[in-house]
């Protein structure tokens, strides 16, 4: 086994560009200014998709079942013993296994199907702040995905995600901090969903996901996950782990309930203005008939 040993989460960023791909990456959740999940959706944002072993602390297990629900790949806590140095070997041999035998688990260092900066379609499509697609892009994508589910007659769903009282982040701690949180729950946002669904930056703090072959329902859990999330880990920004919510609107095209894509938008919108005037925190699934599912489980 050849290891590579960085001193931080840059360093790591680095090498994966430079002298990747890698198997297994093991790292701490506390790395610093920043943490291990959030080194993973940094990774992730540039294309990098890891097979990471954590190490947390113990009384962080709460932490680190929202980062194997993110997609890490196995956890171990930290004792005075080293008990969890020694259990590494297996951990890892598990990681190498899982990508031999999982079907279609890709489980190495790979870039995911990302446009590179250097393509001039980054500049077009791309929103520079959270490097989700833009809202151009989304005109184009939506006409695209709804056209086709109406053809194929496969379900589509939207969400769109606002986060709640972000106003009072750049009141409190400025814009720049602001613009750090946004960048972070945009990250967080995309690992949250799988990789053929879309996501977009829709407006200021407005996140959208298209979700092709997905029914109401799983949109809804979808969703629910992601803000769970947000609920499980604070926000790591220079100036501290800030705590955020986020509402969601979803809707659905399924059996041609909706004619136009602005039709399903407009009905996501109204979901997530429900769910802001019901408390926030929360999806709300609107079908063409009405508001149905109020609080997923
Ligand atoms: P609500 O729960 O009702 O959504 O409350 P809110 O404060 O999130 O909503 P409101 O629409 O009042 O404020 C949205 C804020 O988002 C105000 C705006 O300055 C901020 N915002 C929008 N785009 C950006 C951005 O790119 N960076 C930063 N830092 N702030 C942004
Ligand atoms: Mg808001
Ligand atoms: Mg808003």
């Amino acid at each position: 086994m050849e290891c590579r040993r960085v001193v931080d989460a840059a360093a790591c960023l680095a090498a994966l560009r430079t002298d990747g791909p890698f198997d297994v990456v093991v790292l701490q959740q506390s790395l610093g200014s920043t943490t291990g999940f959030h080194l993973l959706l940094a990774a992730r944002r540039e294309g990098y998709c890891l097979p990471a072993i954590m190490l947390t602390e113990k009384g962080s297990e709460r932490v680190a079942a929202a980062a194997v629900r993110a997609g890490v790949a196995d956890y171990l806590i930290r004792d005075s013993n080293f008990s969890h140095l020694r259990a590494l070997p297996s951990a890892i041999r598990r990681v190498l296994e899982s990508r031999v035998t999982g079907p279609g688990r890709s489980n190495h260092t790979r870039r995911v199907e990302a446009i590179p900066p250097s393509d001039l379609r980054h500049l077009v499509l791309i929103d520079p702040l959270t490097g989700l697609y833009n809202r151009r892009f989304l005109q184009q994508s939506l006409e695209r995905e709804f056209a086709a589910a109406r053809r194929y007659g496969y379900p589509l769903a939207c969400a769109i995600a606002d986060l709640d009282h972000f106003k009072r982040i750049n009141d409190t701690y400025g814009h720049l901090i602001g613009d750090e949180v946004l960048a972070k729950v945009a990250g967080l946002f995309q690992s949250n969903f799988r990789a053929p669904d879309l996501c977009f930056r829709f407006g200021g703090e407005e996140l959208l996901v298209l979700m092709p072959h997905t029914s109401p329902r799983p949109a809804v859990v979808a969703c629910e996950r992601f803000l769970q999330t947000l609920r499980d880990i604070p926000i790591a920004t220079s100036a501290g782990d800030l705590p955020l919510t986020a509402s969601v609107g979803v809707a659905c095209l399924h059996n041609d309930n909706f004619a136009a894509p602005s039709d399903m938008l407009a009905a996501a919108d109204v979901a997530l203005y429900t769910a802001k005037r019901q408390g926030r925190d929360r999806v709300v699934l609107l079908e063409a008939c009405g508001p149905l599912n109020v609080k997923a489980a």
